[in-house]
């Protein structure tokens, strides 16, 4: 017989036992209760509030899942005196730079990846006075009126690479971007094909050609590149022979390229500009340390180039940046091109870059003053010696283990930053290994800490070259690889 309906409809409204699941996420604290003892705590007004509270929700949601899923009760998995202190320190990691400071041991001098040149203290700290307050950036102090923001610079460009006018801008990509725009819109850029090159992070000549509105005229063979075909690309449409500083590669064997000053007379003879992307473009020689023999800035503006662009933080070691120098008229053409206000550099860069600049002024005491070239020209005595102190820190600090073993062998360092690829900078670097311990953990956690240490791995040691590691940071060193002794 079938239920009376009074009956059926009492049944249906009695309430449900609760699941167990039911009773067990019942036991989940609220977010306002937790935002409650995240005050009592002292955390609240310490961190903003909505951060604590995204953050709490978002711990919430974990704990939640796995109460569902790994069928757990929730004071298994809710620790006050676990939950709130993994509380406290996300959010001080979250409230902390995330760009900070790095010790480089890798020995790439200009590592793209580390920020390239690491600034003098003096070129630091004039850059910090200058962003706290106002400064004279685009106004005239004598005559009270508006002027151009990169005049100071200018005049020692000038100076230094004894060209007539300079100008700088954001980075040497943008550089060439602007020279190109402003000097080949519409027509052709005629560039040999052994030039054609990538210079990392998609800056690739011949999209960068296009992307300023030019024509390229690819010449030559991959190899080698001819006079003669320069000669008959020219045509009325030509607007200018670029060539290319090929940094991060080499042509090796059959090859050929004419000599600078052989395109200049041809760029003359058709009244066509010659502009040149020097990329590192080295303001000393630097051939009297044993480094290669590259024309500096001055050299190649003397062999009549009328226009070459380069990096502020390659070998120049300043701050990010790209300097323009050349012919009065052409400089003056980039200078008025509205993609300059796009580019512009900004204040703190000025300020830096003036310091750098002005120590270059004193070829004999340039190398002291700019870390990126006291690197470079460290000599092999010098970088065994570090090494040696390094290895005494080290020990000093965690005393003699059988476990830590330390050793000292000659080793290769890098320029990097696409400056001079070839080159081999003999080293002294120190070797460290830990008995029973992987290199690729004791590397990963040299990562991991507040001051990370960046090292290379070389046949499981852990390898520590002195070229880039400053002096003053051994003892941060020495701690680290106690730490890892105790990991
Ligand atoms: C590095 C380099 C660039 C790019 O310079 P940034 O300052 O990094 O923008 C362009 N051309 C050449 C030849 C380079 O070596």
């Amino acid at each position: 017989m079938p239920k009376k309906p009074e009956l059926q409809k009492l049944e249906s409204h009695k309430p449900k036992p609760k699941s167990d699941l039911q009773l067990r996420l019942a036991e989940m604290p609220a977010v306002d209760e937790l935002l409650h003892e995240a005050s009592r705590r002292g955390l609240l007004p310490r961190f903003p509030r909505t951060l604590v509270g995204d953050l709490l929700r978002s711990r919430l949601k974990i704990i939640k899942d796995r109460v569902v899923r790994e069928n757990l009760q929730v004071k298994e998995l809710f620790l006050p005196e676990t939950f709130w202190p993994a509380i406290e320190s996300a959010l001080e990691e979250f409230l902390a730079p995330s760009l900070k400071v790095v010790i480089n041991a890798t020995g790439v001098v200009i590592h793209t990846n580390l920020g390239r040149s690491p600034l003098s203290a003096a070129a630091a700290g004039q850059i910090a006075a200058v962003a706290g307050r106002y400064s004279n950036l685009e106004y005239d102090l004598e005559t009270g009126s508006r002027s151009i923001r990169y005049a100071n610079v200018e005049d020692l460009l000038c100076r230094l690479s004894g060209a007539e006018a300079a100008m700088v801008v954001n980075n040497n990509a943008g550089a060439v971007l602007l020279a190109l725009s402003a000097l080949a819109d519409g027509r052709e850029v005629v560039v040999s094909r052994g030039e054609l090159v990538e210079i990392g992070g998609a800056f690739r000549i011949p999209e960068i050609v296009v992307q300023g509105g030019a024509i390229l005229r690819e010449v030559g063979a991959t190899n080698r590149t001819h006079l003669k075909d320069y000669e008959a690309a020219i045509n009325e449409e030509t607007a200018l022979l670029l060539k290319v500083h090929t940094s991060n590669y080499r042509l090796l064997g059959f090859t050929g390229q004419p000599e600078v000053r052989e395109l200049v007379a041809l760029g003359r003879k058709h009244k066509i500009p010659v502009i040149e992307d020097l990329g590192s473009g080295n303001l000393l020689d630097l051939k009297a340390y044993g480094l290669p023999d590259e024309p500096t800035v001055r050299e190649v503006m003397a062999s009549g180039v009328d226009l070459v662009t380069f990096s502020g933080d390659k070998l120049l070691g300043g701050p990010q940046a790209g300097i323009v120098v050349g012919r009065k008229d052409l400089v003056e053409k980039l200078k008025k091109h509205p993609l300059n206000r796009a580019l512009r550099i900004d204040k703190m860069t000025l300020a830096g870059l003036e310091v750098v600049l002005k120590c270059f002024l004193d070829p004999l005491t340039v190398v002291d003053k700019i870390p990126t070239l006291k690197m470079l020209t460290l000599t092999e005595a010098e970088l065994k010696k570090r090494a040696q102190n390094l290895r005494r820190s080290i020990v000093r600090h965690c005393g003699a283990d059988a476990g830590l073993q330390l050793k000292i062998e000659p080793e290769t360092s890098r320029a990097g930053g696409g400056t001079m690829p070839m080159v081999e900078l003999p080293t002294y670097c120190l070797f460290l290994r830990i008995t029973d311990k992987s290199s690729a953990a004791l590397e990963k956690y040299l990562r991991s800490r507040s001051l990370p240490v960046v090292v290379r791995i070389i046949d499981d040691w852990l390898v520590f070259d002195p070229r880039t590691i400053f002096t003053d940071e051994f003892p941060e060193i020495a701690r680290a690889c106690q730490e890892l002794m105790d990991l």
